[in-house]
């Protein structure tokens, strides 16, 4: 006989929190929680995993199918625990593998405390001091990048992705206005960057706009938006009688940390309303989810340098500045708090210098009829999503209030110097080179060789050379085998993980250049994590040549 419906209910209510207080199942709660990480410190090791590496088996996930009757928590714990085996360390020393940060507790404390109480940021009526804490948020950071709290206006959305499509949609009713009414009916382009996300695609595809109507504008050798080449490019679109629906600023591109200068992006702006006698203004949006935390040191005193940064670090980080501090020029900026400010995802906030932009997206009263009927703040006004949860904004703050600019400023400081050492030692040998040696940033791209190629030409001919389109990809899968063997390498404790990009970028006669990736992002990160990197390159190089000398 099954159980009765009342006594299963009796049953479950014992894996809720209880709604008024009770000591005993608080403990209960909290200890359920507390075993599922006793169980996974279990799984700890020297090695950058959790547990072992596990093959996935999807077709056993495909066979999956609902019990008929309820497990014990325990069990369901135990679990999901195990979904975590074989997982990345992302804050282990022996982690340099992508932007991908650790979170710390308070964050991840912030992040828990919503799932718990559920509030909902569609409204300030269900969501209460946690849509103050949206606000908090949007203003502490308008005011770290340089923007007037006092006339921005923030947003929590899905990700990196979500924020260029808030920028991009404004960008578009500025261009085309009634589009959100009508539907595209003009071509409207996004000029962007050669090394912008793809996100850019993503976001014209959505919206409409159409990938074919991104044009991606060539880079410098430092991976920054060609201005001069976005101009003409730009030109050509409005005597066709385009418009522009967005130019995208990426400050701080994903695998090689390059940062447009948003500052000569602005001024072609300027130039192309006058000279075109635009109606509107082509919305810049600055896509500084990588870059946006190095606005800590807007304001740091590079001279007395008070934290003690070594001379190069000083060195990267005034470098960025150099640009980051332009960022308040952009009509918009897309923030990731779950890339370089250690929150756990998702946590990325939209920024608007104007907040009166929001209008232009703004729903009328009678097409949310249930909603928005006391107070004043109702973001479900204009958001794309209706419910949105309070752990971005919650854990976000969480790490501005933990950090404050001298805790992001000394985590910051310290990847960066990691990153130095890994560069000074990778230039320092005639087999490897570093590719994105204008950037300074926690990510190093770098490209290794086998004995007697001249690293020193090496980089420039591969480059420019056609001839050489041969010699690329014979160093391509020589690069891709390095990586196999320092990933094995890791896997048993001995190395690092660090990771590979497939393209960092195009030859001038279209042939993709492999080239390995470090990205330091982890707190624990030493120099003895960097040497260990290198050992295992050697290590790696040594195997290929007995390999190949058989
Ligand atoms: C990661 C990234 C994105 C996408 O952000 P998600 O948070 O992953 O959606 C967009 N732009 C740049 C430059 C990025 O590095």
């Amino acid at each position: 006989m099954p159980a009765s419906y009342l006594e299963l209910v009796a049953s479950l209510r014992q894996g809720f929190p209880q709604p008024v207080s009770d000591r005993v199942h608080d403990a209960y709660f909290v200890f359920s929680f507390l075993r599922a990480l006793d169980q996974l410190d279990e799984m700890k090791s020297v090695s950058p995993l959790l547990g072992k590496a596990v093959t996935l088996d999807y077709d056993a996930a495909r066979r999956s199918t609902v019990d008929q009757n309820p497990v014990p928590l325990e069990q369901v714990t135990q679990m999901l625990v195990e979904h975590l085996s074989g997982m990345f360390i992302w804050g282990h020393p022996r982690a340099q593998i992508n932007v991908i940060p650790p979170p710390t507790i308070a964050s991840v404390i912030g992040g828990l405390l919503p799932s718990i109480y559920n509030p909902n940021l569609v409204s300030e009526e269900s969501s209460r001091q946690v849509a103050v804490a949206e606000v908090e948020v949007a203003s502490m950071t308008a005011d770290l990048i340089g923007y007037d709290p006092l006339k921005s206006a923030g947003l929590f959305t899905f990700g990196g992705t979500g924020t260029l499509l808030y920028g991009v949609k404004l960008g578009l009713e500025k261009a085309c206005p009634g589009t959100a009414q009508h539907g595209a009916r003009e071509r409207a382009v996004i000029l962007c960057s050669e090394r912008a996300h793809y996100a850019c695609l993503s976001v014209a595809n959505w919206l409409g706009i159409g990938q074919e109507n991104v044009i991606q504008v060539p880079c410098t050798p430092d991976n920054e938006i060609r201005t001069c080449l976005l101009e003409t490019m730009a030109r050509d679109v409005l005597k066709e009688g385009g418009k522009i629906a967005a130019i995208v600023a990426t400050m701080g591109t994903t695998d090689h940390f390059g940062l447009d200068d948003l500052k000569s992006v602005h001024e072609v702006r300027e130039r192309l309303v006058d000279e075109f006698h635009l109606d509107y203004r082509p919305h810049i949006h600055g896509d500084a989810v990588i870059g946006w935390a190095w606005s800590v040191f807007n304001d740091y005193d590079f001279n007395a340098n008070p934290l003690g940064f070594r001379h190069r670090t000083v060195r990267s980080l005034a470098g960025t500045r150099r640009r980051i501090q332009q960022l308040p020029l952009a009509d918009s900026v897309g923030i990731d708090f779950h890339k370089t400010g250690f929150t756990p995802y998702v946590s990325s906030l939209f920024l608007v210098r104007d907040s009166t932009d929001l209008e232009l997206i703004t729903r009328k009263q009678s097409d949310t009829p249930y909603l928005f009927h006391d107070g004043h703040y109702h973001p479900g006004r204009y958001t794309l999503e209706t419910t949105r949860g309070g752990s971005g904004p919650m854990s976000a703050l969480a790490n501005l209030r933990l950090f404050g600019k001298d805790g992001f400023r000394a985590l910051l400081g310290h990847v960066v110097s990691m990153a130095e050492v890994l560069r000074e030692h990778l230039e320092g040998h005639d087999a490897t080179t570093v590719v994105n040696r204008g950037n300074f940033g926690p990510v190093t791209l770098f490209r290794v060789y086998p004995d007697g190629v001249d690293t020193f030409g090496v980089s420039e001919r591969e480059q420019k050379d056609t001839s050489m389109r041969d010699q690329v990809r014979i160093h391509n899968d020589y690069n891709r085998r390095i990586y196999q063997l320092v990933q094995a390498d890791a896997l048993h404790g001995d190395g690092v993980v660090i990771s590979l990009t497939d393209c960092y970028r195009e030859t001038d006669y279209g042939e993709p250049i492999v080239a390995l990736k470090s990205y330091l992002l982890s707190p624990f990160a030493e120099e003895q994590y960097i040497d260990a990197v290198l050992e295992s390159l050697w290590k790696a190089r040594a195997k290929i040549a007995a390999e190949s000398s058989k």
